[in-house]
């Protein structure tokens, strides 16, 4: 196996900021652009197309005379499913350049930007187009001299809005499933990690998807991303981000076209461990490892902790033992398991909540501290509060860091209203060796996700979204289709 000098790879690896609209690299109207930096050190990579109205619209038309013309939602099932995953091949192929796109861009390890970014996102993109021609149009069993045929059909233009924490993944299961529908897409990445949508985007015409059918506005949030919300040429808007956006998002839907707005926001998810759990070290071993998973930057990491008061002591002592292999290291060495977090600002957060949960009361146990600040970067240490009570800020809020709340519980229904007792619900999980309870638990919890003994159960064959505030959509599988598509149905006279 040869070794990688990702270092030296990242050196002579040439980042092109510029937008792409119907077919084209452009920088924007205007000409503005923005500074990228890397959080790994903090040095700047690329200048980037700041996207505003003008350039919106300019990509939401190309999108629109691409779908009316039908160079992509015209061609058959068939077909588009040989070019998506002919993309999805291109993704693989250039898994290398994407991964390190991605690991410089948001700090994450390269082993994870390719063993789970760059994978799941092409295995997203292969998944849709091979699913595409194996969904079939009904027949309604109606009168017997008429037919009545429910057709699936593109929605138009979809707008994508998506996070910085899995760039990559995140446009994955937004065009994945909306281009395999047959529509044409107006991408905007955030901010904080726009490259490798550009370079998707690239690889997507170089498959064969036409020009125009997929396009891509890096810009901000209040700019591009706002015009794009408030388009009233685009059709539906895919939205994945903070509740507080997703809140804003759903109010430009409404106030503009009345376009439809999926939200895919925010989680708080409850992990709660029972002293019945079949296997102690896997439940440590999971909550830790999920929690620090991608510096804590994930939707559904299970940032609460129940665990039952008389295996309290036990749990601690192992989770503490494990937690030193999670210290960030070096995003470009292979055998770093944390990174960096995406900036200063998103450190600034982190460390505000580790200053809210000291002065609450509750009690650090690891961490709390940034980390190789000789490198200019932005480093958290894995951190683990004990002590943790339902009304403090750490218990409540999503901190999107590499921060543990610990509670206990006596009572596993006690335990349960806690879990529920956010405005989230995302992901939670319960481990208990009493399958009764683990399905009255699993029913009581209000979450789009509930894992039983285990926290690392994803497949793309299986929907992810929220309940309450963290959001009305699913993606992935088969039902995020719905989101993409129309329902049709035709009366057809017979006889
Ligand atoms: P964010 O809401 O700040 O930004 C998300 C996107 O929205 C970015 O592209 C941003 O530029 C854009 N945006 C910001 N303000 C906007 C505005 N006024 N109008 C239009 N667009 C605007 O979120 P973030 O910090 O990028 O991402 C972290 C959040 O995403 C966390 O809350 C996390 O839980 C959530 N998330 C959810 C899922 C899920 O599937 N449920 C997955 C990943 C991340």
């Amino acid at each position: 196996m040869t070794i990688i000098n990702w270092h030296d790879r990242a050196a002579h690896l040439k980042i092109d900021g510029r937008a792409l609209i119907g077919g084209q690299r452009v920088w924007p109207r205007n000409e503005q652009r923005f500074d990228k930096t890397s959080p790994i050190d903090g040095r700047k990579l690329a200048e980037v197309a700041r996207c505003g109205s003008a350039d919106v619209d300019a990509a939401v038309a190309a999108a629109r005379a691409a779908f009316d013309d039908g160079r992509w939602a015209s061609v058959a099932p068939a077909q588009r499913k040989r070019t998506l995953i002919r993309f999805a091949d291109l993704m693989v192929q250039h898994q290398e350049e994407l991964a390190l796109l991605e690991t410089l861009d948001m700090g994450k390890p390269i082993k994870y930007s390719q063993s789970v970014d760059v994978a799941l996102a092409a295995n997203c993109i292969r998944w849709y187009g091979e699913a595409i021609d194996k969904i079939y149009d009904e027949i309604a069993p109606t009168a017997a001299n008429s037919l009545a045929l429910v057709t699936r059909e593109p929605v138009g233009v979809v707008g994508a809005i998506i996070p910085w924490n899995y760039p990559m993944l995140m446009a994955a299961w937004k065009i994945g499933p909306a281009l395999a529908a047959g529509n044409s897409v107006v991408l905007k990445p955030s901010e904080k990690a726009p490259l490798t949508s550009m370079r998707l985007a690239e690889l997507a015409l170089e498959a064969g998807i036409p020009a125009g059918v997929f396009n891509v506005v890096p810009g901000f949030g209040n700019e591009a991303g706002s015009a794009l919300a408030l388009h009233m040429d685009v059709d539906t808007i895919g939205f994945t981000g903070s509740t507080r956006t997703g809140k804003l998002i759903m109010q430009m839907a409404g106030q503009s076209n009345l376009k439809r707005a999926w939200t895919e926001l925010g989680g708080k998810s409850a992990n709660i461990v029972c002293a019945d759990c079949p296997d102690l070290d896997a439940a440590v071993s999971a909550a830790i490892g999920s929690i620090y998973f991608n510096q804590g930057e994930s939707c559904n990491a299970p940032s609460r902790l129940f665990v039952e008061e008389s295996i309290r002591d036990a749990f601690i002592e192992k989770a503490l033992k494990l937690i030193p292999s999670h210290m960030p290291g070096d995003p470009l060495d292979s055998a770093t398991e944390m990174g960096a977090l995406v900036d200063d600002q998103q450190m600034n957060t982190v460390l505000g909540y580790i200053e809210s949960g000291k002065s609450e009361g509750a009690r650090l146990l690891a961490g709390g501290e940034r980390v190789r600040m000789e490198t200019g970067g932005y480093y958290v240490a894995p951190t683990l509060f004990d002590q943790v009570s339902q009304n403090m800020r750490i218990a409540q809020e999503e901190i999107f860091g590499p921060v543990l709340s610990v509670l206990t519980f006596n009572d596993v229904h006690e335990a349960v209203r806690q879990a529920n007792a956010t405005p989230y619900g995302l992901h939670a999980a319960v481990w208990t060796a009493n399958l009764s309870k683990a399905i009255q638990v699993s029913r009581a919890l209000r979450a789009g996700t509930v894992h039983v003994n285990q926290y690392d159960g994803d497949d793309i064959t299986v929907p992810f979204g929220g309940y309450k505030q963290s959001g009305n959509g699913r993606d992935k599988s088969l039902h995020a289709f719905d989101k993409y598509t129309e329902l049709k149905t035709t009366w057809i006279q017979v006889g």
